[in-house]
């Protein structure tokens, strides 16, 4: 599905027009240190290049996914530059019939690890929530629901198309309590710094380039005694469960792609990415090394997902 194939809606659905976002009116905000308004190439000159690789207190050979100028695209050694230009074909491709995938990729369950996540948060009324790389908004909605009229969720991504069929959804959903907005996870330059109590980033995390400056970003937005939470897929615990999880992966989901969405190597890729993704303790280390603290984390179905929680104090 291409880009303008998706067009925006307008709200006209919000009833409470107070409470209507300005985000809501107008095309979606846009700010060239999210590369949206850039031209490929600029974009591709811009891009500052992963720089140094930073030491974390972990065990030889964790793989961390940052190895500098150069990351992996799935299984393929690509520049770093070219990571986000791939990863954006992906989920533009992918946009329109992402939810439905994530139902029979996983039978429904990813519903669950969801909820976990967000019973994992703590979100109470009146507090302020940033989803990142929140795509079609299933952590959004809830969390507007929890946070009541008194508090705001913004649900951001760094792809439009993903990110416009979030609005559609929430606009449809009457959540007029969230604001959408385009943003690099690696830098989350449209958010002030100590702005939210709660930050979550949900399947997302591995898409991202540089995952630690992800993290400070993250680090940077969070309030005092704010957490984040990251739902990503991780290393299954038991080996013969992930021989049988490695055969579902990189058989069933790219014929799945194939015959949903059309799209075979966007599932490939998908079941790769998750392989090249650092394991919980590195995740966890890797938290520590951007300043979180008190970090823990949760395996859910035998590790083939797990929550990580840090805060900042
Ligand atoms: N959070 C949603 C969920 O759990 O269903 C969507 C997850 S989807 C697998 C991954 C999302 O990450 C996509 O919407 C993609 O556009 C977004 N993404 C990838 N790289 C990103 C980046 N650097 N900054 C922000 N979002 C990014």
């Amino acid at each position: 599905m291409s880009n303008e194939e998706q067009k925006p809606t307008h709200p006209e659905t919000a009833t409470n027009t107070d409470k209507v976002s300005p985000f809501l009116t107008s095309p979606l905000p846009e700010g060239a240190p999210q590369g949206q308004q850039q031209s490929l190439e600029q974009r591709l000159t811009d891009t500052p290049v992963t720089g140094s690789i930073p030491k974390y207190n972990l065990p030889r050979g964790a793989n961390t996914g940052n190895v500098g100028a150069t990351t992996h695209f799935g299984y393929q050694t690509v520049n770093s530059e070219e990571k986000a230009q791939k990863v954006a074909e992906v989920f533009h491709s992918v946009a329109s019939k992402y939810d439905i995938m994530n139902d029979l990729m996983s039978f429904g369950i990813h519903r669950l690890w969801k909820r976990f996540a967000i019973n994992m948060s703590g979100v109470r009324r009146g507090q302020h929530v940033l989803d990142i790389a929140g795509g079609t908004g299933d952590l959004a909605k809830v969390f507007s629901r929890e946070v009541g009229p008194s508090g705001h969720v913004v649900l951001s991504d760094i792809n439009e198309s993903m990110l416009n069929v979030g609005r559609d959804r929430l606009i449809d959903a009457g959540c007029t309590n969230v604001d959408f907005v385009l943003a690099n996870a690696e830098t989350l330059e449209p958010f002030a710094d100590n702005s939210f109590d709660l930050v979550t980033i949900s399947f997302g995390l591995r898409n991202v380039t540089d995952k630690d400056a992800a993290l400070q970003a993250m680090y940077r937005v969070l309030k005092p005694g704010g957490r984040l939470l990251i739902l990503e897929f991780s290393k299954p615990v038991f080996e013969p469960f992930s021989k049988l999880y490695d055969l579902y992966s990189f058989t069933a989901l790219p014929i799945m792609g194939k015959l949903v969405a059309n799209d075979s190597e966007s599932y490939k890729y998908l079941a790769e990415s998750i392989r090249m993704h650092p394991d919980q303790r590195t995740l966890k280390g890797m938290m520590e090394n951007a300043g979180f603290q008190n970090c823990d984390y949760h395996n859910l179905t035998g590790g083939i997902v797990a929550v990580h929680r840090g805060f900042k104090l």
